[in-house]
């Protein structure tokens, strides 16, 4: 994938892509790190999740759970799949492995299905419908399965973007035939999805071990990754001798290894897109299930919300600046806080440079994913700037965090 897309923040994109530049690191986490505080338990009231659902299996990313729920389906080559016109490539490069075809269907402005759309591009080869719950905010879950159930459909919940949370009194992940999230972009952990379901059994999806250098470097690296942002120092300085060891260890461990050995953790950990269909019956490790059961999920909605809440505050009255919400409702606990932006090249750019964990979902459509397709999703995957709101964030970065989006936005209308 990769070098093939083009970053849609550049009127003039092309084939001919101009380097990704090279940003600095991030002054604060973009995802939730791990501290010994992520265990306490907040005086909120429980929180329902994709949990709740009965049927679960533990994988090593959101895109290999896509990939089993498809296969669930019983999703064939020359099927077709409808995925969300705003969408990245880790949704339809499971649809690719299947061999089916990904129909792109429109949204609306406010990310709401288009079921009208949908339903103009039915036909004998759709098996199955994608829809995903952006950021923590859910669809018309009820209408979905309504009219998936009118028109012989399975309906996958994408709930990478909403572990918590419920519609009509049942939680997220209950309304589809299958739900797929990605525990690593909610909790503190170096790799994880899942894929559940209320609906039918999972008893044929068979996982196994991927191995003990993997069970290791996971969960090293879910350690050290709260280590890098100043938490936990106690712990950093009683692991430093370990740490030596491992280093050498690692060393020697490498250089015993093939060159064309499959990789110790999945390419998912590390930020990209692509789909690697070794990790496809692979078991999340022994660390990131724990640390599912472990982490305060509490504490992680009541913290998300009062986040989102700051932010949209401080930042939703900003000169051309607009949540993409414009409400946060009870029940809905965001992934990130979506902040629509008038003139976002300049703005990105500037907050990338100072270190702000800036993200824009959809950066990379699919090839083809044009405004003819949707005009909203290209509009959004532009428009639309996300910053974190995880339960991990300190006052004293969100405070910095929205001091540096205040000054850049008045910089840039100055
Ligand atoms: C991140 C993401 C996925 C894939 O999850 P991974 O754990 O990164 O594989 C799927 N759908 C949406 C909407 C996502 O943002």
């Amino acid at each position: 994938m990769g070098n093939s897309t083009v970053s849609n923040l550049d009127d003039n994109a092309s084939a001919a892509a101009a380097p990704v530049p090279a940003w600095p690191p991030a002054q604060l986490p973009t995802s939730p790190v791990l501290s010994l505080a992520s265990f306490g338990h907040a005086s909120a009231p429980a929180v329902p999740s994709i949990l709740d659902a009965p049927e679960r299996r533990y994988v090593t990313s959101g895109r290999v759970a896509i990939a089993l729920a498809l296969r669930q389906a019983g999703v064939q080559p020359g099927d077709a799949v409808l995925v969300p016109a705003y969408h990245c490539a880790s949704m339809v490069e499971p649809v690719i492995w299947a061999g089916a075809t990904p129909v792109f269907y429109r949204i609306k402005a406010d990310t709401a299905v288009d079921l009208d759309d949908v339903a103009g591009k039915l036909d004998g080869r759709c098996k199955l419908l994608m829809a995903t719950n952006y950021f923590g905010f859910p669809q018309d879950l009820p209408a979905l399965r309504a009219f998936c159930d009118a028109h012989g459909l399975q309906l996958l919940e994408d709930c990478a973007h909403a572990f918590l949370g419920s519609v009509g009194g049942r939680p997220l992940g209950s309304w589809g035939d299958y739900a797929i999230a990605s525990s690593m972009k909610f909790f503190p952990l170096y790799e994880g999805g899942c894929l559940v379901s209320a609906r039918h059994p999972l008893a044929t999806v068979q996982l196994q071990s991927a191995g003990a250098g993997f069970e290791i470097k996971s969960m090293l690296n879910t350690l050290e990754s709260g280590w890098g942002y100043g938490r936990m120092p106690v712990l950093r300085a009683l692991s430093w001798a370990p740490l030596q060891l491992k280093a050498v260890l690692w060393r020697l461990l490498k250089a015993r290894r093939r060159a064309d050995a499959a990789p110790l953790a999945p390419g998912s950990s590390d930020g990209g897109f692509s789909f690697d269909p070794r990790w496809l019956d692979k078991r999340s490790s022994l660390m990131s299930r724990l640390m599912l059961r472990l982490v305060s999920r509490r504490r992680m909605g009541a913290l998300r919300r009062r986040h989102y809440q700051q932010l949209q505050n401080a930042l939703g009255q900003l000169p051309g600046c607009q949540p993409l919400f414009a409400q946060l409702p009870d029940g809905v606990y965001p992934w990130v806080f979506p902040l629509k932006v008038e003139q976002p090249q300049a703005l990105f750019r500037t907050l990338k440079s100072r270190g702000v964990p800036v993200v824009r979902f959809g950066e990379f459509l699919w090839p083809g994913v044009d405004a003819s397709v949707c005009a909203n999703s290209v509009t959004l995957s532009r428009q639309v700037l996300q910053l974190p709101c995880h339960q991990e964030l300190r006052a004293s970065e969100l405070a910095w965090m929205i001091a540096q989006v205040r000054s850049a936005v008045e910089a840039s209308a100055a």
